[in-house]
């Protein structure tokens, strides 16, 4: 039974969508530490890794953010500057993604490269059909369309009837990622976090994913089979059994990141759905007080804005 205080204490529209964008780049920032390593070899060098300290493979400056975090930014700033024609322009956001390539950025996956890359030489806005290339790279820089997408009711979103959002997410997706496991991915983890935004509860969630896994049993996550890969897969069993077990946002995250592989990705996508649930004051301070200060400003600046697209205020 809910109490008084929780429904006191519950987050607003506005600080749940800075929790779910501070949340993801807290996530990318603290994973990006240990990914690649295994569960045991981050409890041997850290016991828990929960301290945004930079380093890994990546030699980060503590509080850096990496592809997943920038990503975002170059759709979330791409929709903004499509404010006239109502917060989308397609070619927009592949232009953004050539924008960042060429930045030369810290880390890039392979099929994002390569997508980028075919967008540079043809301008093709769909990447071919893949059916063994189901990375995790068009889901984690979806977070701007489903803040920045109009809202539905939530009995809709429950319905799976979010027709604005359904597409851009698609069509995002689908510059690099010609697959049906990464589209399904996106649709699901972007209703989850649609739903969350909306004020949905973790029922309401658990319904949701069980919908995506009658559709897709692949992503059944229970019991979490223990994979941390960037295959798409691996990682929305990993975010999911990592949301639906914690208790907090704190706990989600640092669960996450400490079962390692993809840490980065799957801490970024773990913080997106817990910042939606818990809002910005569950964020321990002295995470965002480490994230790098340009990003933090960054994103405050894409929340106003994405939150003005969403809902004109
Ligand atoms: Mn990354
Ligand atoms: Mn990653």
């Amino acid at each position: 039974m809910p109490s008084h205080t929780d429904a006191v204490q519950a987050p607003s529209l506005q600080e749940r969508f800075l929790g779910a964008y501070l949340g993801f780049a807290s996530g990318d920032a603290l994973g990006a530490t240990v990914e690649f390593m295994t569960a045991g070899e981050i409890r041997a060098t850290f016991g828990v890794h929960n301290t945004i300290r930079g380093g890994g493979w990546l030699r980060l400056k503590p509080g850096q953010i990496t592809d997943d975090t920038q990503m975002c930014l170059a759709v979330g700033d791409a929709m903004i500057a499509s404010e006239a024609t109502g917060g989308w322009d397609l070619r927009c956001v592949a232009d953004g993604f050539v924008k960042w390539l060429r930045s030369r950025p810290v880390d890039i996956g392979n099929t994002c490269r390569r997508g980028i890359r075919r967008y540079m030489q043809d301008g093709s806005l769909h990447a071919p059909e893949l059916h063994d290339d189901a990375g995790n790279g068009a889901l984690m820089r979806n977070l701007p369309v489903a803040l920045g997408t109009p809202p539905v009711p939530l009995a809709e979103l429950l319905e799976g009837h979010d027709p604005v959002f359904t597409q851009r997410s698609l069509e995002q997706g689908r510059i690099t990622h010609g697959n049906i496991l990464s589209d399904a991915s996106i649709l699901m983890l972007g209703q989850l976090t649609r739903v969350l935004l909306a004020g949905g509860g973790v029922d309401d969630c658990h319904r949701v994913a069980e919908q995506w896994i009658r559709q897709h049993p692949k992503f059944n996550f229970t019991p979490w089979p223990g994979r941390t890969s960037g295959y798409v897969v691996d990682t929305v069993q990993t975010v999911l059994d990592g949301f639906f077990s914690a208790s907090s946002l704190e706990e989600c995250i640092v669960s996450v990141v400490n079962r390692g592989g993809d840490a980065d990705t799957t801490g970024a996508l773990a913080g997106q759905l817990a910042g939606a649930r818990w809002g910005i004051k569950a964020i321990p301070t002295h995470w965002v007080d480490k994230l790098d200060p340009s990003v933090r400003k960054k994103i405050s600046e894409q929340v106003e804005a994405l939150l003005r697209l969403a809902v004109g205020q």
